[in-house]
Formats: C-alpha cells, sequence, structure tokens
C-alpha cells in the first residue's frame, strides 16, 4: 500500500481561491496523477490559515492575509470526492485547547500537526517574508529551538502525523549548519515521538527544496524506528504532477531502514498496511 495524505489541491500564491481548485475537474487530476504513480490512498491536508476560523487560534499575518476560505465549506467538498479528508495544522503553543475546539468540530480522516514557526513572534524557519536566519542567527540555537518546538508538537496529542520533521534544514546550506552533532537536536523530538505515538511524515517534499533530501534526515528517522515509531508517507505535493512524487527514493530510504508498515488513517482511527507498490 502506498498512501499520499499530505498534499494541497493549490499553490501557496496570491489569487489561488477556494473556487478555482476546489472542483471535481481538479480532484480528478489529483486522483489521476495518484493512479499512474500507484499510490492508492490519497487525502487533502489545506493550510489551516487558509481558513478564517483558524484566526481563533493564532492571527499571525501570514493568516491574517489569507484566511479567506470556510473550514466547514472545504470539509463538504472534500466529503463528496473520494480524497481523505485532512488538514495541516500547525501547532501553537499556548492555543491547544483553541485548536482542540476547532479540530475536534469536524469529522477529519487525520490531522497533520507542523512547526513552520518557532520562538517568540512571527519567525518561520520555511517562509522568507518571516525568516527566523533575518539579520543572521545562531544555527544552534534556532535548531534547538525548532526542535524543542517538534517536541511539544507532537506532545500536545492535538495532531495524527508529525509533518516534514526536520523542516529547519530546509534552506540546506545556504543558512547556518549547527556545529554540534544533530542527533542532539533531534533527541528531545524523539522522546516525544515515542511518548505520543504519533506517526512520523516521511516526506519526499524536501527532495524539491534547497535542501535536496528527504525529511526527516537518516539518523533522525534510524532514531525513530529504534523508539518504535510508525511513520506515515506523503509528497506535500502543491500541484497534481507532484502527488507520489519521489515515492522511489523514499520507498528505497524506508526499506534500508528496515520499515514494512506505514500508517492508513480513517476518522482519525490508524491501521498499519504493508508498505509498497502495489504488483502488477
Ligand atoms: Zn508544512
Ligand atoms: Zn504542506
Amino acid at each position: 500500500m502506498l498512501t499520499d495524505y499530505h498534499l494541497h489541491l493549490r499553490p501557496d500564491e496570491e489569487g489561488t481561491t477556494f473556487e478555482r481548485y476546489f472542483t471535481e475537474e481538479n480532484v480528478r487530476r489529483y486522483l489521476d496523477a495518484a493512479a499512474a504513480a500507484g499510490v492508492e490512498e490519497i487525502g487533502v491536508s489545506e493550510h489551516v490559515y487558509r481558513f478564517r476560523q483558524a484566526l481563533d487560534v493564532w492571527r499571525h499575518p501570514l493568516w491574517v492575509e489569507n484566511a479567506r476560505d470556510d473550514l466547514d465549506a472545504y470539509c463538504e467538498f472534500v466529503r463528496a470526492t473520494p480524497l481523505r479528508l485532512g488538514v495541516e495544522c500547525d501547532y501553537v503553543p499556548g492555543a491547544e485547547e483553541r485548536t482542540e475546539a476547532m479540530l475536534a468540530a469536524r469529522d477529519f480522516d487525520y490531522v497533520v500537526g507542523s512547526v513552520h514557526f518557532i520562538g517568540e513572534g512571527d519567525a518561520a524557519v520555511d517562509h522568507l517574508g518571516f525568516d527566523v536566519w533575518e539579520g543572521g542567527g545562531d544555527a544552534d540555537e534556532i535548531w534547538s529551538r525548532y526542535f524543542e518546538a517538534l517536541a511539544a508538537c507532537a506532545r500536545s496529542g492535538l495532531f495524527d502525523i508529525l509533518a516534514h520533521p526536520d523542516l529547519v534544514k530546509v534552506w540546506g546550506s545556504a543558512r547556518p549548519l549547527p556545529r554540534r552533532d544533530l542527533r542532539a537536536f533531534y533527541e528531545p523530538a524523539v522522546e516525544a515521538i515515542a511518548e505520543s505515538g504519533i506517526a512520523v511524515e516521511v516526506s519526499t517534499a524536501g527532495l524539491r527544496k534547497p535542501v535536496g533530501e528527504l525529511y526527516p534526515a537518516r539518523e533522525f528517522a534510524a532514531m525513530c524506528v529504534e523508539a518504535g515509531a510508525k511513520f506515515a508517507l506523503s509528497s506535500d505535493a502543491h500541484l497534481p504532477e507532484q502527488v507520489g512524487f519521489g515515492y522511489d527514493r523514499a520507498l528505497a530510504f524506508l526499506e534500508e531502514l528496515g520499515v514494512e508498515e506505514i500508517c492508513v488513517f480513517e476518522r482519525r482511527r490508524r491501521r498499519l498496511a504493508p508498505l509498497g507498490a502495489p504488483v502488477g
């Protein structure tokens, strides 16, 4: 079984309106791309900041600028398609109760939890408009903060899948790298992953980014395996042609780690299925 749960039906750009992209025709493009890539089950996980309801959780300037769509109209639309219904939701420290209220009121198949913003205020690890590295930045400090936030995200119990688990590396050599052994940064996150049981996303999105590698890094993934973690598989596609992107690489990576099962979700219940492309 192959899945692709972390999908967006539109690029993160101005003018990508709900009306234009949440159409039967666009869903058909994703389903056709999945069939061509041998991916049996796909689901959509739109960014939570696209929805007006998210402003009850947080009023980050990016959210205020983008929160135009209705979360319930989205759920209703996706439920009427063969897609699984998910959402990509940021972990916002201190807003756990409001996040829980927003999520629990809808019948998602799964919730992808992510950390994009770290530290005080608005800074993001992957967004040039709110770049955490602006004006320099100490790599050890930024990486520590990122992985502590990731650990809190896992531990919050709000989410089913932990998205792009080492997103902090997204810029690759274009940003400073820590001097310490990276495993020291992964450790608190791995501990939280083990305690919470959250599924760890293997995301091929990193292959399309400056870093040019999968999330998570091999050492990080190996520590997760050691700790008994389960994995989910995603491309983080923002276009139909990215569905199942780089899955040959992801499958080889998981095979080398000895991972033979993948998480499958329905109505926020998880089961494990044998990992692999359909035969024939
Ligand atoms: Zn993300
Ligand atoms: Zn995403």
